[in-house]
């Protein structure tokens, strides 16, 4: 007797929700992604894509940037505004420490490069997730373009995921981290010669650059500012910031377009999920546990949590392979959490001797001991063996 193709419905073309509809459809699940936006938004923002990210894309056969000039590797760098280097570690490091070294992409290009795996028609815009509700042995997703039935829903809706609030409605929701960000991308021809991949930190604020594999610069800030804050004119916010900062800072800022700089006020969970999964659904990514950006590791950890989630679903049943993933994850994307928020505590430090403590204990770390300190993270993807 053919065995029944089994049918998942997954809420957010976003990294997270993308990766799981491809990673499921590898392993022989029909999958349908609904997207509450109504086409691919090109959204202004690199990402940097960590040795662990880049492990679990290789464990479902998907390259992110074929073909990509193996030079394009991010090195790994803090400086200190006048330019001095707090610390660095260059990509052959990298590499040979953790199997692959971080590379950065254009967030639509790593959307596009995804959805066009994708079996034709599995992707439906314009189609919100409102509901799911649990029946026997199966889950009907009531979307704004009807009603849909699935084995398993994977909710990859995001940082404010209305399915989260739904499903866990005592969770106290998200933190404001008491930053804001912005980012932009620089087309190749407007970049400064020179300009590398390096963070660079201030009393309170922070500026990165990071060369993208395809070509062009993504370049962001953060500032400790209100929640809300918006200033008026975001060019001349940034140079009053960081236009006395090293070069090519000031010059990368003349350069920049102020209609295609995004900027989001940063937040997190403000406590982990009981579990990661309810009836039929499981949460991955942002939905799961946003985390402020200070590790870079909110996408790379959804492109685990997708990876591991299909690897599950492909071998036990539904409800056994969600409470499974639930183990495997939830106490490793907690961790980082609440990392990262530590580490934005400590990047965002205003007070002078604070500042000159902080930069003079970065300094004084051995380049192994930095390294080693990022081991839980470039080397912590496994996919779980049959007790797990
Ligand atoms: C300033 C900044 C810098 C960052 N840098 C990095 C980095 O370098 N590396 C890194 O790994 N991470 C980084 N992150 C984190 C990363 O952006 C997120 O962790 C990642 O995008 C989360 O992916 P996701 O798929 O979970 O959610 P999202 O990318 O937010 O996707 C959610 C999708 O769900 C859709 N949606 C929402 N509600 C519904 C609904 N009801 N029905 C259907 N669809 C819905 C949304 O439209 C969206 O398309 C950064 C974050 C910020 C703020």
């Amino acid at each position: 007797m053919p065995v029944r193709q089994r049918h998942a419905v997954v809420a957010g073309a976003g990294i997270g929700g993308l990766t799981a509809a491809l990673a499921l459809t590898r392993q022989g699940w029909k999958v349908t992604v609904c997207e509450r936006a109504e086409g691919p938004t090109a959204v202004g923002a690199g990402i940097v894509l960590a040795p662990n990210a880049l492990r679990a894309f290789d464990a479902i056969g998907f390259d992110p940037a074929p073909g990509a000039d193996p030079g394009a590797a991010v090195a790994m760098g803090v400086r200190r505004p006048g330019g001095g280097w707090l610390n660095r570690a260059d990509p052959a490091v990298l590499a040979a420490r953790y199997g692959r070294a971080p590379l950065a992409l254009h967030r639509s290009a790593l959307t596009a490069a995804l959805a066009a795996e994708l079996p034709e028609g599995a992707l439906r815009y314009g189609s919100a997730v409102t509901a799911v509700d649990t029946a026997e042995g199966h889950a009907v997703v009531r979307t704004a373009s009807g009603d849909l039935t699935a084995d398993a829903v994977i909710a990859a809706d995001g940082i404010h995921s209305p399915l989260r609030r739904r499903h866990f409605p005592r969770h106290p929701g998200l933190r404001h981290a008491g930053e804001t960000a912005w980012r932009t991308v620089l087309p190749a021809a407007a970049v400064p010669a020179g300009t590398g991949a390096a963070e660079t930190w201030g009393r309170g604020e922070r500026f990165g650059t990071v060369p993208l594999a395809g070509g062009g610069l993504y370049a962001y800030a953060t500032a400790v500012v209100p929640e809300g804050y918006r200033p008026a004119d975001v060019r001349t916010e940034l140079l009053r910031r960081f236009g006395t900062w090293h070069h090519p800072l000031p010059a990368l800022l003349e350069r920049i377009d102020p209609a295609r700089v995004l900027q989001h006020d940063l937040y997190d969970l403000a406590a982990p999920l009981p579990r990661l999964h309810d009836g039929r659904t499981a949460w991955i990514g942002d939905a799961a546990h946003a985390m402020t950006p200070n590790l870079g590791q909110g996408g790379c950890q959804a492109v685990e949590d997708a990876v591991v989630l299909a690897h599950l679903l492909a071998r036990r049943d539904v409800p056994a392979a969600l409470a499974a993933y639930t183990r495997a994850r939830l106490a490793r994307t907690d961790a980082i959490r609440v990392r990262a928020r530590r580490a934005g505590r400590i990047a965002a430090l205003g007070h002078p001797l604070a500042v000159a403590a902080r930069d003079l204990a970065l300094r004084a770390v051995p380049a192994r001991a930095s390294l080693r300190a990022l081991d839980d993270l470039f080397d912590g993807f496994a996919l779980p063996g049959r007790a797990g």
